[in-house]
Order: C-alpha cells, then structure tokens, then sequence
C-alpha cells in the first residue's frame, strides 16, 4: 500500500463534510479561535451538525487584541473569550461547548518567542492537561475528532496535538489534524507539508473546498474580536488559495474547476507507509 496522496478517491471534501454532518464530532481547540480560523470553512460547508462539540484547552489568557482589554487582566479577558466561542457554537450549529480551563502560554510564563520555540515534552502542564483531553474524548463519543496538526510550534497546540494522538490512539474514533491558521500561512507551503509528513508523521486525507462559504468563515473568524484583526483575516485567505491553486480533484468534481479556498486536514500515517 503507498503513501496516500491528495489524489484519493470520491470526493473526499465532501465525503468528510457529510461525515461530520452526519456523525458524532469532537472540535478540538488549543485556545478559542483556533477552529474558527483552521477548520472554519469546513464547519461552514457542513451547515448544522448533528452532533457536534467544541472542546478548548486553554481557555485562561492575559492575551488580547484591543490594549484597553489587556489592561482588564486575564479574568476579564477570559469571560469575553467564552463569551467569543459561546456566539461561535451558536453561529455553527455546535451543539455542546467544553472549556477545560487550563491556563495558556501567555499566563504559564512565555514570551512570544518562547511559546514558538519551546519543547512541549518539558512543560509542567502537560500530564495534568494530556488526562483532560482524554478523559473528553472519551466522554465525547466522538467517531470524529478534529483536532491541531501543531503547524508553527506553539507550544499549546504541541500540547493539544500530542494529547489527542495518545488519547486515540487504538481506539474507535478518527483522528484528523487541520493545519493551524494563521500560522501555517507564515511559512512557504512545501515547508508546511514537509514538517507535516516528516516531523508529525501525517498524510493527507482531505482536501475541502470552501469557495462557496469562505464569507461565512471569515465571519465566524471575526467573531472572535478580542483576537482576530484583518492581517490575520489576510494570512488565513493566502493560505487558503495557495492550497485551492493546485490542480485538485475536488474542483474538477465540482465541475467548475476554479476552486478558489480550500482547507485541508491530515491523518497520521498508516504503519505501513512509514
Ligand atoms: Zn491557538
């Protein structure tokens, strides 16, 4: 059996759209925002699930956008974030919502450069957090659990990545990894698929075309206002052409053969492929 390519068989945009339509599905989100920004277009195509839950990790930050929120200090911008991913879920369709409670990087001590550059295994947080995400999957039921490919390095989405591939591993659900927005964006694209291939172990499994609902992504994106600021908007969009320019059996299912955005998400490889 060979390395799975973009070249699968039937659709499978589509086929995954209705999968997560259909089934039982675990959004898994290393801060709110992540989900919106990576896999957004995606929720979007799906329309409403039917079952569907939003579980963020690390729902306490000191982080914002807009300096007078700053200012307010981590318990203000906290709520306004829960508040960001409540009006998110709603948006969606989402029909439960999880927030873990861990603090994030910003309030565990790193700075900007740090949080990109730091080892996840090292982090004091990670046994406490690695249970948490184990124990919600479980409890989601989930047969479908979406979670960070941890494109970029930030060490919360190392975290959330690492957690979600030992909390599956063996069991019913499958596990796919979106590309982290805006981050993935930052970097040149055979650069993204390398580090995904050869450092997470990953493969594609879907492309997903969301030309026809990328304003509705951006809305959702900009739901998130403690957060989101038009360059990242930008980024996000780049990303999301580059990867639709490609020749791509999506577009030519679709018969229009001008997909304009796509998204992508990725599985870990199959032991044989290794
Ligand atoms: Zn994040």
């Amino acid at each position: 059996m060979g390395d799975p390519t973009w070249e699968v068989k039937e659709e499978p945009g589509r086929a995954l759209s209705a999968r997560l339509r259909e089934g039982r599905t675990l959004l898994v989100s290393p801060h709110p925002d992540d989900v919106a920004y990576s896999c957004g277009g995606l929720l979007a195509a799906v329309g409403r699930p039917a079952h569907a839950t939003l579980l963020t990790v690390f729902t306490r930050s000191a982080w914002a956008l807009p300096k007078r929120l700053r200012r307010a200090g981590a318990r203000v911008i906290s709520a306004r974030r829960r508040e960001e991913e409540l009006r998110y879920c709603r948006l969606r369709g989402l029909t439960g919502y999880q927030a873990l409670g861990f603090d994030d990087a910003s309030l565990r001590g790193y700075d900007d450069e740090a949080e990109v550059s730091s080892p996840a295994e090292a982090d004091a947080v990670r046994g406490a957090m690695e249970d948490a995400v184990a124990d919600a999957v479980r409890a989601s039921g989930a047969d479908t659990v979406l979670a960070p490919a941890a494109v970029g390095g930030h060490i919360d989405h190392l975290l959330v990545h690492g957690a979600v591939r030992g909390a599956v591993a063996g069991g019913g659900a499958l596990a796919l990894f979106y590309e982290d927005l805006p981050y993935a964006g930052q970097h040149e694209l055979a650069d993204v698929e390398r580090m995904l291939r050869e450092e997470r172990g990953l493969v594609p499994y879907a492309g997903v075309d969301i030309s026809a609902v990328v304003e509705g992504k951006v809305r959702g994106m900009y739901v998130y206002g403690s957060q989101t600021d038009d360059e990242c908007v930008r980024e996000t969009l780049r990303h999301a052409r580059r990867i639709a320019s490609g020749p791509r059996p999506w577009a030519r299912a679709a018969g229009a053969g001008c997909t304009a955005h796509a998204e992508r998400v990725w599985a870990a490889a199959p032991a044989v492929a290794r």
